[in-house]
């Protein structure tokens, strides 16, 4: 019999844990281990952030799914890795901090055969001074929570405009470091249709402000769409759609700080600028979720499994086996097998 701890129940995580349970006899154990109560369907979040839906009809509570499922089901964070488990048990483990209501706070520990680490990415608003929802001035789409407040700040900006008021709205990246283009344009020309069944874009300016070099780029170097033996970048197909709908962009911009009311960045000649706004729905940089990894004896082997900016190696599936001298034993199979699903999610 084999144990699998999936870490992590978000997009990644649950989907393995029900394929794993789908896929395997019952002779198995699956366990999620998560902080969460309920499931986001993530990418929804650009609905829910323009009040299209209900942060409700985008999220389900985990646990019956679960229990119907003959899925384990653990609230909790894991904050640490044991490849190689500790001098009491060979099989690796994985440290927890409870998160239910019931447990809050309370540390554990799970043993493993097998491993998967689908923590996703850790939302870094702190990048940038000003920047997100909690302590900073601008909104995000990142969870339904957030999109839920984005939605109010959107009705106040359109309530302005119905009254007269001109405003500007900013849609885009809030670091120049961020991956998930895809998001902020997908909910820029969401804003723009909001705007319109308003009956109030005429008065707003909407921009789009992003790390890209082009329009199209979506963090992945573009892409290319083929039809009936006619090729269009999607350079073209975005840069006609802005020009059709009116929407500025901005491009190659690194946001260095965000005042109340006032986007402060600089671009890739080097030169700083500032922009004011009245709405600003800004995606944070992303990087690994904060966990820890320790060896067979507790030397902390954290920079052997994840890299700095915090995302687990996904090229390193099992830590070799050192001797006492550090160099990689060879043979014998190593630890635990470890795998990962957070090398860089992107949107
Ligand atoms: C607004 C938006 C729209 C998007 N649209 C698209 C799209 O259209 N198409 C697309 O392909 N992608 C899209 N993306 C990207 C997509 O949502 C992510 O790539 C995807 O959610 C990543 O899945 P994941 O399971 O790795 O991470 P997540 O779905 O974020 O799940 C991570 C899970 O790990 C849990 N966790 C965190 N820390 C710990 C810990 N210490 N221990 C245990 N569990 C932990 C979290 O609570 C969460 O449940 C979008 C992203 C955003 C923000």
């Amino acid at each position: 019999m084999a144990e699998i701890v999936v870490l992590g129940g978000g997009v990644a995580g649950h989907t393995a844990a029900l394929h794993l349970r789908r896929l395997l006899s019952k002779a198995h154990a699956v366990t999620v281990v998560t902080p969460n109560a309920d499931w986001n369907w993530i990418p929804s979040n650009i609905w829910v952030g323009v009040g299209q839906m209900d942060s409700t009809d985008v999220v389900f509570p985990l646990a019956p799914v679960y229990r119907k499922q003959g899925i384990e089901y653990v609230q909790a964070k894991g904050v640490a890795i044991r490849p190689e488990g500790d001098p009491a048990d060979g099989r690796g483990a994985v440290d927890l901090v409870h998160t239910s209501a019931a447990r809050q706070g309370e540390t554990d520990q799970i043993r493993y055969d097998y491993l998967i680490n689908a923590t996703g990415p850790q939302l870094k608003f702190a990048m940038t001074p000003g920047l997100g929802p909690d302590n900073g001035h601008t909104v995000s789409v990142c969870t339904a929570g957030h999109a839920t407040q984005a939605a109010i700040a959107l009705q106040r900006a359109i309530t302005n405009l119905k009254a007269g008021e001109p405003q500007t709205l900013v849609v885009g990246m809030g670091h120049g470091t961020c991956t998930c283009e895809g998001a902020a344009f997908e909910y820029v020309f969401n804003v723009d249709h909001q705007l319109r069944e308003a009956g109030v874009r005429d008065r707003a300016r909407l921009v789009y402000l992003t790390n890209e070099a082009s329009l199209g780029d979506f963090g992945v170097g573009g892409l290319t769409f083929e039809e009936n033996g006619f090729q269009t970048s999607s350079e073209l197909w975005t840069a006609s759609l802005f020009r059709e709908r009116g929407v500025e962009a901005i491009l190659g911009a690194h946001v260095e700080m965000v005042e109340p009311g006032m986007v402060r960045y600089e671009t890739l000649d080097g030169a700083h600028h500032e922009l004011a706004f009245d709405f600003a729905m800004l995606l944070p940089p992303f990087g690994g979720v904060p966990l820890a990894a320790y060896d067979r004896a507790g030397a902390d082997i954290t920079g052997e499994l994840f890299a700095p900016n915090g995302f687990m190696r996904s090229t390193l599936t099992t830590r070799p086996r050192r001797s006492t001298t550090g160099r990689p034993l060879t043979g014998r199979a190593p630890t635990s097998p470890l795998v990962t699903t957070t090398s860089g999610p992107s949107g």
